[in-house]
């Protein structure tokens, strides 16, 4: 079918809205008419070569929820109208990492920045006649997309369709680096290092598991505001102020966990991060960097001689199949706030607007909103 999507041509280039040619779906696939899409900071990783890919042109979009619209041969457990969020990380419950409980780490997602489609390794989507790779396997920058079984998870369909795709990427991933990774105990001293799509969710998930204190380091404003209205107890602007009254508030013990959060992680962010971390404590790296990044500085003695722990994290370390689900159900009894989170709407045109507004540090999380004039 044509449908359109935000494609990009090279690194440095801005998202080109054009019409894109969309293949039915094959064996275990399912086509799905996308309700809304988030504009995630991964996706800007594509733009400035961070994240390297097998080639461009490349549909973004790895954040997506929608409704069921075609089902391929082989598919089992959905049909023509379910509702569904997109799973960034497929999930196939079946390979060896899925079956040790690490659905986050499937070995489905070998060719995830590859592109090729998991049902036959063809490409799904082409523009201009060319073959375009969908970003994560899902392509969410366009109001239709084809996947595999294991890239979208069913969801209950009273809950709104919008906002449920928060949960394909940022909010899972924020609140299992929390909840997951970091483990944090009730009583805590944690510190979130960034408050975008990610870290505001490692902040919700940090208070809902009992954190005493939820200390903020955000260099923008109005996100540390937001911030203090989903959980944190403390915010400061700068690690040189948080490092001073994390001292401070917990008499020299520092945080017992720090999860870094910050859209394009560096490597001092890390030591920052340890050096923040007490005795015993864990550091969860859970920002993505330039993928060509390897300088990173640590304390060697530190780590060692106070037994502090390094973790990184994908998809906060939770399972797509339980967790999205399990998210979207405390959002209906009130536990989780999503509707807080989607600051901005776009329409699929105002794409580069939505980014632009995104490295402005003017939303927690913009987001693609498709209406009958994008189909
Ligand atoms: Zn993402
Ligand atoms: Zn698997």
């Amino acid at each position: 079918m044509k449908t359109k999507g935000a494609i990009l041509w090279g690194v440095g280039e801005e998202w080109s809205v054009e019409e894109i040619e969309l293949g039915d779906p094959r064996e275990g696939e399912v086509q799905v008419q996308l309700a809304a899409s988030g504009l995630c900071h991964s996706d800007e990783h594509l733009v400035t070569g961070g994240t390297p890919v097998a080639f461009y042109p490349v549909i973004g979009g790895h954040e997506g929820s929608g409704v069921v619209t075609k089902v391929g041969p082989g598919v089992t457990g959905l049909q023509e109208g379910d509702h569904v969020v997109t799973a960034f990380i497929p999930a196939c419950g079946q390979c060896p990492p899925c079956s040790k409980g690490m659905q986050n780490l499937c070995d489905l997602g070998a060719n995830l920045l590859a592109g090729t489609a998991i049902s036959d390794g063809s490409y799904r989507v082409q523009a201009q006649g060319k073959d375009v790779i969908p970003m994560c396997l899902l392509g969410t920058f366009s109001p239709y997309i084809t996947v595999h079984q294991a890239s979208v998870v069913k969801i209950e369909p009273d809950i709104p369709l919008e906002i449920a795709a928060l949960v394909g990427c940022g909010v899972t991933t924020g609140w299992g680096s929390a909840t997951r990774v970091a483990d944090v105990r009730p009583g805590e001293n944690v510190v979130v290092m960034g408050a975008g799509g990610v870290g505001m969710n490692a902040v919700q998930g940090a208070a809902a598991a009992g954190a005493k204190r939820v200390m903020v380091i955000e260099p923008v404003a109005r996100k540390r505001e937001w911030a203090m209205d989903l959980g944190a107890t403390h915010v400061f602007e700068s690690a040189e102020e948080a490092t001073e009254k994390v001292n401070e508030l917990t008499w020299g013990r520092m945080a017992d966990k720090t999860i870094i959060t910050v859209g394009d992680i560096q490597g001092e962010d890390v030591q920052t991060a340890l050096s923040l971390t007490g005795k015993g404590g864990r550091a969860v790296v859970t920002g993505m960097g330039n993928a060509a990044n390897t300088d990173v500085k640590l304390s060697l003695f530190e780590l060692t001689l106070l037994q502090k722990d390094l973790q990184g994290a994908i998809f906060g370390g939770l399972a797509p199949r339980a967790a999205i689900p399990e998210l979207l159900g405390l959002y209906q009894e009130g536990q989780l706030k999503l509707d807080e989170l989607a600051t901005t709407k776009y329409s699929l045109e105002d794409i580069n607007q939505g980014y632009q507004d995104m490295r402005d540090g003017k939303n927690i999380r913009g987001m693609v909103v498709y209406t009958d004039a994008d189909r």
